[in-house]
């Protein structure tokens, strides 16, 4: 079954390389592969895949204990949220080894870090254009190939950033009440600050993704930084889900580059959403004001599909959703989870949703990883459909190829900060 995939893969992988970068309106066509397997079946990553075993939570039981979520043992295992951002001392040696493979085979671009000051842009050194391929700033609206920014024509392809916080829980009440799903990207810390919150979103069967663990620009950080960033938030996913290795991670401020998520990538397996319509709420006045916002993109075209940037943050976001909710039906909108909806509508790494079961060892095949596979391309990822628009692959440095690390489980613990939760749109 591997092989039959590796062909697969291979067959569609022309159709993925055709476009180039960067681009603001790609519109690149569908590829399916509607016959995706799910899980349990096959695994399309190799068994050594640095995924496999740094997230790792073997059927029925790995050994591991994994203290219920809320309790202090379960925040015990990692970096105080008070304390500040992760300190990069205490990654996990493992960790650091898989950055370190993925570095000198040539799969992390050596892309400079920015500056930013507060209300702007994050901004390269001189001479560094972040709309070049080597780049390729989602700040600047560069579309980096494999990453999510629109949805099929006539989706609603909805997200809510941020949480868990207090608000969610009533966000969670009105989707249930209207038999909907939807994606969660969230933020570490506020995981340990609200696990209530963050269950009643998890046992809701809503889609758990990264959105980091004290929400920084990420491009501003190095490569360590970027590492305990999303590898901290992953590994309390992953323990706050039955085992879930989380699929996808939306960048704080859609700031990423081919450094970053190439990271997120090579090392986690992680696939980076942007958006292509935000709403703006973070920022609204007041219901109302977010409602006139949604309401001028579910009037509009309905090619390329919407991808929502909203947030799960205050009475104005929450209210403001649930108030345009039945204008999004009325103008013939189909309501989709973001995740749900991309690629083969696989939500984790190892699980299909929230509620099917985890593969005892693998993760899903959503790289390029067999040999032969690799040996017909150079796409840094996206080997895999989408019914989701994303940006096409392009040529790149990247191949993928098996590593051979032992790894082991982090019990590390450090210091982190909370940060501002708010998510500012540039
Ligand atoms: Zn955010």
């Amino acid at each position: 079954m591997l092989f039959a995939k590796a062909v697969a893969l291979a067959f569609a992988l022309p159709v993925l390389r055709a476009a180039v970068v960067p681009t603001t309106h790609e519109t690149h066509g569908h590829d399916h592969i509607d016959d995706m397997p799910k899980l349990p079946g096959v695994w399309y990553q190799e068994p050594n895949h640095p995924v496999h075993s740094l997230f790792r939570r073997a059927a029925p039981d790995d050994g591991t204990p994994y203290p219920a979520v809320g309790t202090p043992e379960w925040a015990a295992g990692f970096p105080n949220p008070a304390a500040g951002v992760p300190d990069h001392n205490t990654i996990p040696a493992s960790w650091i080894a898989a950055l370190n493979e993925a570095v000198s085979e040539g799969k992390i671009p050596n892309v400079p870090v920015t500056t930013n000051t507060p209300n702007t842009s994050p901004v390269y050194p001189t001479g560094v254009d972040p709309m070049s391929p080597q780049v390729c700033s989602a700040t600047y609206r560069c579309r980096i190939p494999g990453d999510i920014w629109d949805a099929p024509p006539g989706i609603y392809a909805s997200s809510f950033d941020d949480g868990p916080l207090p608000p969610t829980p009533q966000l969670v009440d009105f989707l249930g009440t209207n038999s909907l799903t939807t994606s969660f990207f969230m933020i570490g810390t506020n995981i340990l600050y609200y696990p209530t919150q963050f269950l009643a979103a998890f046992n809701a069967g809503h889609h758990i993704g990264v959105h980091t663990w004290t929400h920084p620009y990420m491009t501003t950080l190095s490569n360590l930084d970027v590492l305990a960033q999303l590898g901290w938030t992953m590994q309390l996913i992953h323990n706050s889900t039955g085992g879930r290795v989380p699929r996808y991670w939306r960048p704080p401020y859609g700031d990423s580059d081919l450094r970053v998520r190439s990271i997120a990538l090579e090392v986690f397996g992680l696939e980076t959403v942007i958006w292509n319509s935000d709403s703006s709420d973070w920022s609204a006045n007041s219901p109302q004001q977010v409602v006139d916002t949604i309401t001028g993109y579910i009037t509009g075209p309905k090619t390329p599909g919407l991808v929502l940037l909203e947030h799960t943050n205050s009475a104005i976001t929450v209210g403001g959703f649930m108030t345009v909710y039945p204008a999004i039906i009325a103008n013939g909108w189909a309501f989709r989870s973001v995740m749900d909806v991309a690629n083969d509508d696989t939500i984790y790494q190892n699980a299909n949703s929230s509620t099917s079961s985890v593969t005892p060892m693998g993760v899903l095949p959503h790289l390029v990883s067999s040999s032969s596979v690799a040996s017909t391309t150079t796409a840094t990822s996206a080997t895999f459909t989408s019914s989701l628009r994303r940006a096409s692959p392009t040529s790149s440095t990247s191949t993928k190829k098996s590593s051979a690390i032992s790894w082991h489980v982090p019990s590390a613990l450090g210091l982190v900060l909370l940060s501002g939760l708010s998510v500012l749109i540039s």
